[in-house]
Formats: structure tokens, sequence, C-alpha cells
């Protein structure tokens, strides 16, 4: 395998968060993709890397142990994915098991809240899909769209999960500094995921840039699963400027989602380093 040319994906998810594959079934299907290094990122948790990596060490494929963390950011909410990190570092399980409680309380708000507006047992329908997995607004959006609430996941996120909705619950996640420093000291690479998907302004994107890339920030997604050429462009000029490293990485979850394929991803546009140098030479 030539280390400069292989066929990455470095977002995906699995059923220990909202994905719909199981880490075996995620693993083997990118494999069959041509996926040649695979990071499973889910949600706050890392519970699905041990399967991940026996699997993708059974295939012969380049596996790099990650996560997605939560983070509020003056009120907004980003996604910072941690790149080959160690699962077992203190700090990040400290992290995570606040997480988890979070998650679990906000769950259950959103049910009552749910409630409140005539929709009947939706916490128990949203645990229930979520089995063992972190709980997810995804899991709410799927268990609304099995009781004909709306045509489809994205909705039901516009009608019911977003804020200003009745499922929306604010809740605050790690501050950016947290959730770098976790990924930190777990050794990882911290990559600002999916910048175009917040739909913020320019300016304010740069500030999110900014303070990202002074929180210790290494990376950002240039490419995505959905990105168009304008946005590569757009996200290759942010890694210039605040002098990022880029990543890409499809954010799949599942093969439900026709739009979204494993490993099937844009190269990085000429000039902007490969996160992956942080940890292959
Ligand atoms: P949570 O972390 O529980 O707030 O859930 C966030 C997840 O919901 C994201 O990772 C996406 O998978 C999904 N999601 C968020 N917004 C949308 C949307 N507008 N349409 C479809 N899925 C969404
Ligand atoms: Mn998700
Ligand atoms: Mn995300
Ligand atoms: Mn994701």
């Amino acid at each position: 395998m030539d280390p400069l040319r292989s066929v990455f994906d470095l977002h995906t998810h699995s059923t220990a968060s909202d994905g719909t594959l199981s880490p075996n079934e995620l693993v083997n299907n990118a494999h069959t993709q041509g996926v040649e290094v695979l990071a499973l990122t889910d949600h706050d948790t890392t519970a699905g890397l041990a399967e991940a990596q026996a699997t993708a060490s059974q295939r012969n494929m380049e596996f790099v142990p990650s996560i997605e963390l939560s983070a509020t950011w003056r009120d907004g909410l980003l996604h910072i994915v941690g790149l080959n990190i160690d699962p077992e570092s203190p700090s990040l399980k400290k992290g995570i098991a606040g997480f988890q409680a979070t998650r679990e309380w906000r769950a259950e708000e959103m049910g009552r809240r749910l409630a409140q507006c005539g929709i009947q047992e939706a916490y128990e329908g949203a645990r229930d899909l979520a089995g063992d997995g972190t709980i997810t607004r995804t899991h709410f959006a799927r268990f609304l769209v099995n009781r004909g609430y709306s045509a489809n996941v994205r909705e039901v996120f516009k009608h019911y999960l977003v804020k200003g909705k009745p499922g929306y619950v604010t809740v605050s996640w790690a501050s950016l500094e947290e959730a770098i420093s976790w990924i930190d000291e777990a050794g990882g690479v911290p990559v600002l995921a999916h910048p175009m998907r917040y739909r913020l302004t320019d300016s304010r994107l740069r500030r999110v840039l900014a303070a990202f890339k002074s929180a210790g920030g290494i990376a950002i997604e240039v490419v995505c699963g959905n990105s168009t050429p304008t946005d590569i462009a757009k996200s290759a000029g942010h890694a210039r400027r605040y002098r990022l490293m880029g990543s890409v990485g499809s954010d799949y979850h599942g093969p439900d989602n026709a739009w979204i394929k494993l490993g099937k991803l844009a190269e990085l546009p000429a000039g902007i380093d490969p996160v992956w140098q942080t940890w292959r030479r």
C-alpha cells in the first residue's frame, strides 16, 4: 500500500452511536468499498473501537481509533473529531462519562417535551433504537419517522429537533478547550468536523477557526461526504489561512442514506497537508 495514495475515510459511525451498522459490519463494508484506512468516530463514545479494530486487523486494513466530541462554542454546537486516540486515556474517559449522563438526561427531557405536544413514548422508542449505544437525536428522528410524524429524518429534524422546535433541549457540552485537551491527553489529533455544515456566516466561521486553532486544533475536514467542489475549495482556503491540516471523512451513518458512501471522497487539494502525516510517515 502506498502510504500517500491510500483510500481514506476518517469519519464514520456505528451502532455504538447513531450509525446503523455494527462496528464489525461497518469495517467489512468499508473493506468491500476499497477503504484502506478507516477511522470510526462515534459520537462521544469509544465503545465500538475494540470490535472495529479486531475486524480491521482480520481484513488487513489500517484502523484509526477515533471519536467525535460534541462541543459548545458561544451558544453554538461544534463537532470535534479526535483521530488516533488512546481510548484508555483517563481524562477522555472521564469526559465521555459526563457526556453519557448529559445525553441520558437530555433524552428523558426530550421525551417529556415531545409528550407535551402529543407524541407519546418517544424516549422509550429512541432508547430502544439506540440499544446499548449512545442515545442521540438521530434515534428520536428515526422513531418519529417510524411513527409517521414525518417522511424522513431530515424533515423530523426540521420540525421537531432543532433549536426553537418542541423536542429541542439546550445542553452545554464540553467547551472547545476541554474537548481539545481530552483529545490531546489521549494522544490524538483534534480535527474540526464538517466546517461547512454549521451554516455559519463567513465571519463567524473565521472566528470559530481562529478559536479552534488557538485552542490547539490541528486540522479541519476539507473533504466531507456531501462536499461540493465549492465547499472543498472554501474549506481548503480556510485551512491555508489558519495553517490547519486537511482531513477527509464521509460521516457515513449507514446504507439507508444513499447519498453518502464509504471512502468515495475527493482528494485533498494541492498544498493542503494531509492530517495522516501526523501518525504515518
Ligand atoms: P446529537 O449529537 O444527539 O445532538 O445528534 C446529532 C446528530 O444528529 C448528528 O450527528 C447527525 O447525525 C444528526 N443530525 C443533526 N442535524 C440533522 C439534520 N438536519 N438532518 C439529519 N440528521 C441530522
Ligand atoms: Mn450523527
Ligand atoms: Mn458531526
Ligand atoms: Mn459524524
